[in-house]
């Protein structure tokens, strides 16, 4: 198998949720918004945020903001408040070192993920980023994966390992395309309806490792 590993980003390499939660708390006290009105635009802001989702919270809460500058603002403040875990820059680096191809595979928006990669170091530490906002397709779509595998000059179909944190999307979708499964579980149950990933790992960190042991320095 050639030693390919795509990573997703969200709640995988970095924890996006607790990012969000600092981010939106901003919203709110700039905005002025009550601890309901901030529990809502948490809620809506969970899954996935977009330009949409700025105009309708401008719409609700009656901002004079236009809402590509709230989106901006979004954009800035995510990037700012995001934090790559201890370890995971340094591991990456000794994954390069012993001579695996690196890909973040990520759905979202291209602005709002690479200020995040950016912000965080993690752009300069793979060979390639794949952002589904500026490919116009979504894991898990097989193209995903397999442009990711194309852009850090890995073959498509050679094998390499997937790494992400959703069963659906990152799993699931990875094993379609014919990658090695590895799941991000922190202290979640695998679904008991879908078939199980090939590993599990609690952290990216902890994930990064099993793939160093899988491919010792050689001498
Ligand atoms: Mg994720």
């Amino acid at each position: 198998m050639q030693r390919l590993v795509l990573l997703d980003l969200d709640d995988t390499l970095i924890d996006r949720r607790q990012a969000l939660a600092a981010v939106v708390t901003r919203f709110a006290d700039r905005h002025r918004l009550t601890a309901a009105e901030r529990e809502g635009v948490l809620g809506r802001l969970g899954e996935r945020a977009c330009l949409a989702d700025f105009a309708a919270l401008r719409e609700l809460h009656g901002l004079t903001v236009p809402a590509g500058a709230l989106w901006q603002q979004y954009a800035q403040d995510m990037a700012e408040s995001v934090l790559c875990p201890a370890g995971v820059l340094e591991g990456l680096e000794a994954l390069r070192v012993r001579g695996w191809r690196i890909a973040i595979a990520t759905n979202g928006p291209g602005d709002v993920q690479r200020a995040k990669l950016d912000a965080t170091g993690l752009a300069a530490r793979v060979h390639a980023v794949c952002v589904s906002g500026e490919l116009g397709f979504r894991k898990p779509d097989p193209r995903m994966f397999a442009a990711a595998a194309r852009s850090c000059g890995a073959h498509p179909g050679e094998g390499g390992w997937m790494v992400g944190d959703d069963p659906v999307k990152d799993i699931i979708g990875g094993r379609s395309a014919g990658l090695t499964t590895l799941w991000i579980g922190r202290a979640a149950d695998w679904p008991a309806t879908l078939p199980a990933p090939d590993r599990i790992a609690p952290t990216a960190l902890r994930a990064i490792r099993l793939l160093l042991a899988l491919t010792p320095e050689e001498g």
